[in-house]
C-alpha cells in the first residue's frame, strides 16, 4: 500500500520548495532510512513521535528529517544524530489500527543542522540550506546520461522497483536531483546513503552513484542468469513426469500395466516355466497374490520376491540320470586315484547295495578318514563323475548355529536357507553327490545343536521331509547321495556315527607320493601353467628330495603345490625365452623352491640317556615325539610340562610307580626315589597332548633316565602301560608306523594286540625297511629299547668293606707296596 501511495505521490514531485535561511522545525529522527531531496518516502512513526507529527501537521506540514548513527532507536540521543538532513513535506498521513502511523514525506533540500532542542515533549532543530554544487560541463551532462541510462536497465531487470522511478528520474530538474532520486530507489546501506546526502559536489555524488547502479545492474544480470536456469530445470522435471504420465497412459492403451504388476506376471511364467509339484506350485502362486497386497519398493515386498525365487530356483523334479554300468565307475575311479584299492573297493561295494537295495533300505553314509591332502574330496567328486551325477561340497568346520544348516525363519531379518539348501541350489538337480566336510570339527553352543540337524539331514528315514526354517516346505533330500569326511574319529558324536560307514584313507608313503606325483600331479600342474606342449619332467631324485626336505605331510597337498611352484618358475623361463631345464633335478630346487623347509628324518640324531622316542597320532596323520627325563635332587615330586592331558598325567604316574616297583630289577637304587625330583617333558610345549599311549615311553625314559643307561635312536613305541607292567593296545596305530617311516625310524615297539589293525594294512616298501616288534609287557619293551637290557644289570646293593684302623693310618705313610 505504501507503494501505491509512493506511486501516486512520485508523479507529483515536480517543484521543490526554494531553500529557506535558517529555521526551527520539529525533528524526526529515523534509523532505518535517509531521507533524500527530490524524492518520495513512506516512514512509519512510533508511538512517541506522534507529538511531532502533529506538531508539524499544526503548522506548514515541514519536518525536519535526520538518520542516526545508531541503527537503534532503543539507545539512540539526540547526540548520535548525523548533522546533515533533509526539510520534507509531509505530503499524507495514514493512520493505522494498531496506532502505529504512516507518514509519505516529500523530500525538499539538504539541510545542516546546528542546534537541537527540546521544546516541551518534541524534539526542533535549527539548520541552514545546503546547496549544491554544480557546473554545467558536458562531462557532467555525459555522465547524467549514463546514469539515467543505466537506471533504465536496472528499473527494467527489478522485479521490486517500481516503474514510476525511472519517468521520475527521467524528469529530474537537475543532475544533483537525478542522483538524489536514483539513490532514494536503491537498496543501499545507511552510511552510504547518508555519505551521497552529504556529497554536495553534485558531478561527485553522480559517480557514487553510477558506481552503485553498475553493481545492481550486475546483480541483477546475474540473478536473471540465476533464474533462468532455476526455470529451465523446473521445465524439464515437469517435461519428465508429463512424459511419463504419458507412458503410462500408452502402457494401458496397450495393455501393459504398472511395474509392481509386470515383476508379478514375470514371476507368474517363471512359476509356470519350471518343473515344480503342485504343492510347491501353489505355495508359490500364493506368495505372488501376497505380493499384490504390499508395496513395491518396501522390504517387505523384496522379502516375499526372494522368497519366491528360492522356491523357483531349487530343483524340486530335476534329476540326472545315474551312469548304469559298474564297469565304467570302477574305471573312472582308477582314472582318478592312484591306489587305494581298499577303499575303492568299499566305494564300489557301497554304490552296488545302493543300486540293488534300491527303496527298501539304505547303506549307512560314507565316512573317509584320514589326515588332510590324502584325497578324500577328489574322491567324493571322482564318485560323482563316475556315477554321472553332480558334486557339491559344504564344508562344516567350526559350525556353532544350527541355522547354519536349516536356515533362519523368515521374520528374521536377512533370514536365507541354510547351507543344504543352497547346496542343493547350487547343484541344480535332487540327487547330486553331497560331500559334507570336517564333520569332527562340527561345535555345539548355545545357538544350537548342529549335529541334530545334521542327523535329520543324514537320516533317510527323515530326510524325505527335510524341513528348512526358511523355506518352510518339507525338501525332499533321500536322493541325495551324502558323503561326510573327517580327520580323525575322536570329533564325531556317536549319535552321527551311528550312521557312518567309515572307510579310512591312510597316509601315503614316499613310495606312493611319488607314484600319485608321476601320474596325476605333474601332468595336472604342467595343463594348469601352461606347459601342455613342453611338459617338464622331474626326476626320481628330484621328487625324493621335494618330498623329505620340502613337504612334512601325510596327504600330497604341499607336495602339489610345490610342483606348481615349479611348472611356474619354468613356465616364466619360457615365456621369457630363457633356456629352461626340461629335467628338474635336485640342483634346480633351491633355486626355485628356496632354501629347505625340513630336516628329513626327525629322529634322535644320538643314542642319549632320559630321552625316549614316542609316536603320536594327530589330524595331521602319525607323528614322532620325544619324552624327556631329568632327574634333579628333590623329594620325590613328579613334575609334568608340555602340556600334557589328565590321561596323559595319570599314565605318567603309572610309569612311575611301575619303575618304583621295579627299581631294583632294572638296576635303579629304590632310595633314590626320596631323594629326587623327576621332570618330566614332551616338547613342543605349544600343542596340547593327551592319552595313554605314551605309556610305555614314558616308562622307558625314567627307567632310563635313573639308571644311566642310554636308549635306542632309532627305535620309536607306543602302548599304554599299566601298574603292573602290561602294555595295552592303543588306537591310531597305522597313521603312527607310517609317520615314524617318514621320521626315519627303522624299529617300532607295538603291543600285541595292536598286530592285527595292521595286517595286510602296511605298504609293502614299510614293511619292507621297518622292522616291528609286538610286546605285552614292560619287560619285553626294555631289552629292544635300550642299548644294553638293563635288565641284565640289577641294583644290587653294596656292602661296605669294613675297613681297619691300621690300613687307614698306613694309607698316608705310604709304605704300601707299590701296584
Ligand atoms: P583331502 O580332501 O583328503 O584333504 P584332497 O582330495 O583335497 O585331499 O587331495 C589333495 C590333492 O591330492 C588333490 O589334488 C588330489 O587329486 C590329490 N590326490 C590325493 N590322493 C590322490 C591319489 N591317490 N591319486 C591321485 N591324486 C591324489
Amino acid at each position: 500500500m505504501a507503494e501505491n501511495v509512493r506511486t501516486v505521490e512520485t508523479q507529483a514531485t515536480l517543484t521543490i520548495d526554494r531553500p529557506l535561511a535558517t529555521r526551527r522545525l520539529p525533528l524526526i529522527p529515523l534509523t532505518v532510512t535517509v531521507l533524500f531531496p527530490h524524492a518520495l518516502t513512506p516512514v512509519f512513526l512510533s508511538f512517541e513521535q506522534h507529538a511531532v507529527l502533529d506538531a508539524a501537521l499544526a503548522t506548514d506540514r515541514t519536518v525536519l528529517v535526520v538518520a542516526h548513527r545508531i541503527e537503534d532507536d532503543e539507545t539512540s540521543r539526540p547526540t548520535d544524530l548525523y548533522e546533515v538532513g533533509v526539510e520534507a513535506h509531509i505530503s499524507r498521513v495514514i493512520r493505522l489500527p494498531d496506532g502505529t502511523v504512516n507518514v509519505l514525506l516529500r523530500g525538499l533540500q539538504r539541510t545542516r543542522i546546528s542546534a537541537v532542542t527540546h521544546e516541551s515533549t518534541i524534539l526542533c532543530a535549527d539548520s541552514q540550506p545546503l546547496e549544491d554544487r554544480a557546473d554545467d560541463s558536458t562531462a557532467l551532462e555525459a555522465t547524467r546520461r549514463v546514469v539515467l541510462e543505466i537506471f533504465g536497465q536496472v528499473a527494467e531487470l527489478s522485479r521490486t522497483l517500481p516503474d514510476t522511478s525511472y519517468i521520475a528520474a527521467q524528469s529530474a530538474e537537475s543532475p544533483g536531483a537525478l542522483a538524489d532520486v536514483v539513490a532514494a530507489n536503491l537498496p543501499i546501506p545507511l552510511p552510504l546513503r547518508q555519505h551521497i546526502l552529504e556529497t554536495l559536489d553534485v558531478p561527485e555524488r553522480l559517480r557514487i552513484v553510477l558506481d552503485v547502479l553498475m553493481r545492481e545492474l550486475e546483480v541483477l544480470r546475474l540473478e536473471q542468469q540465476v533464474r533462468a536456469t532455476i526455470d529451465q530445470e523446473h521445465d524439464q522435471a515437469r517435461r519428465a513426469q508429463l512424459l511419463r504420465e504419458q507412458l503410462r497412459v500408452i502402457q494401458q492403451e496397450l495393455g501393459q500395466t504398472d511395474p509392481a504388476q509386470r515383476d508379478r506376471t514375470e514371476l507368474a511364467e517363471r512359476i509356470a516355466a519350471a518343473r515344480l509339484p503342485d504343492t510347491i506350485r501353489t505355495r508359490a502362486l500364493d506368495e505372488i497374490h501376497r505380493l499384490e497386497l504390499i508395496g513395491m519398493g518396501t522390504p517387505e515386498y523384496g522379502v516375499v520376491h526372494t522368497y519366491i525365487d528360492w522356491l523357483i530356483g531349487l530343483p524340486w523334479e530335476t534329476t540326472s540320470e545315474d551312469t548304469p554300468s559298474f564297469e565304467q565307475a570302477i574305471r573312472l575311479l582308477d582314472e582318478h586315484h592312484y591306489g587305494l584299492r581298499k577303499v575303492k573297493d568299499r566305494v564300489i561295494e557301497h554304490l552296488a547295495v545302493r543300486q540293488l537295495a534300491g527303496d527298501v533300505t539304505r547303506p549307512p553314509i560314507l565316512c573317509f578318514v584320514g589326515p588332510p591332502g590324502v584325497g578324500k574330496t577328489s574322491l567324493g567328486r571322482a564318485i560323482a563323475a563316475a556315477l554321472g551325477r553332480r558334486f557339491v561340497r559344504v564344508a562344516l568346520g567350526g559350525i556353532h548355529d544350527e541355522a547354519e544348516i536349516r536356515g533362519h525363519r523368515r521374520t528374521y531379518v536377512g533370514a536365507l536357507p541354510g547351507r543344504i539348501v543352497k547346496a542343493i541350489r547350487e547343484a541344480g538337480t535332487t540327487n547330486p553327490v553331497f560331500m559334507l566336510d570336517e564333520i569332527d570339527k562340527l561345535g555345539h553352543d548355545a545357538r544350537g545343536d548342529p549335529s541334530s540337524a545334521l542327523l535329520e539331514v543324514l537320516d533317510w528315514e527323515q530326510n524325505r521331509q527335510f524341513s528348512d526354517h526358511y523355506l518352510d516346505v518339507p525338501y525332499d533330500l533321500s536322493n541325495v547321495l551324502f558323503i561326510t569326511t573327517a580327520n580323525m574319529l575322536d570329533g564325531i558324536e556317536d549319535a552321527l556315527l551311528d550312521r557312518l560307514e567309515v572307510v579310512e584313507l591312510p597316509s601315503y608313503t614316499e613310495d606312493e607320493k611319488l607314484e600319485i606325483a608321476r601320474r596325476f600331479l605333474i601332468p595336472r600342474q604342467n595343463t594348469i601353467n601352461g606347459l601342455s606342449a613342453t611338459p617338464i619332467r622331474l626326476t626320481e631324485a628330484t621328487l625324493r628330495q621335494m618330498v623329505r626336505d620340502y613337504t612334512f605331510e601325510a596327504g600330497v597337498r604341499q607336495f602339489e603345490r610345490d610342483i606348481g611352484a615349479v611348472c611356474r618358475k619354468v613356465a616364466r623361463m619360457v615365456a621369457e625365452g630363457r633356456r629352461y631345464p626340461r629335467r628338474i633335478q635336485p640342483e634346480h630346487l633351491q633355486g626355485m623352491l628356496g632354501p629347505p623347509r625340513f630336516d628329513y628324518g626327525t629322529a634322535q640324531s644320538a643314542d642319549e640317556v632320559g630321552v625316549a622316542t614316542g609316536l603320536v597320532w594327530t589330524e595331521q596323520g602319525g607323528d614322532v615325539m620325544p619324552i624327556e627325563i631329568v632327574v634333579v635332587e628333590g623329594k620325590g615330586n613328579l613334575i609334568l610340562t608340555g602340556q600334557l592331558g589328565d590321561v596323559m598325567q595319570e599314565s605318567a604316574q603309572a610309569a612311575l610307580s611301575w619303575t618304583h616297583a621295579n627299581a631294583r630289577r632294572v638296576g635303579i637304587d629304590p632310595r633314590r626315589f626320596d631323594k629326587v625330583d623327576i621332570h618330566v617333558h614332551a616338547p613342543e610345549g605349544g600343542i596340547p597332548k593327551d592319552g595313554p599311549s605314551a605309556g610305555i615311553t614314558i616308562a622307558c625314559a625314567l627307567v632310563s633316565a635313573l639308571s644311566g643307561r642310554a636308549l635306542r635312536r632309532t627305535v620309536a613305541m607306543t602302548g599304554e602301560v599299566t601298574l603292573r607292567g602290561h602294555v595295552l593296545p592303543v588306537g591310531g596305530v597305522k597313521e603312527k608306523v607310517l609317520g615314524a617311516h617318514r621320521a626315519g625310524i627303522s624299529h617300532i615297539i607295538l603291543p600285541r594286540k595292536n598286530e592285527r589293525d595292521l595286517i595286510d594294512e602296511l605298504p609293502r616298501d614299510v614293511r619292507r625297511k621297518l622292522q616291528l616288534t609286538y610286546v605285552t609287557t614292560l619287560d619285553e619293551v626294555l631289552p629292544v629299547a635300550f642299548v644294553e637290557n638293563p635288565l641284565d644289570f640289577p641294583y644290587k646293593q653294596q656292602r661296605r668293606k669294613k675297613v681297619s684302623p691300621k690300613k687307614v693310618e698306613k694309607a698316608p705313610s705310604g709304605d704300601t707296596e707299590p701296584t
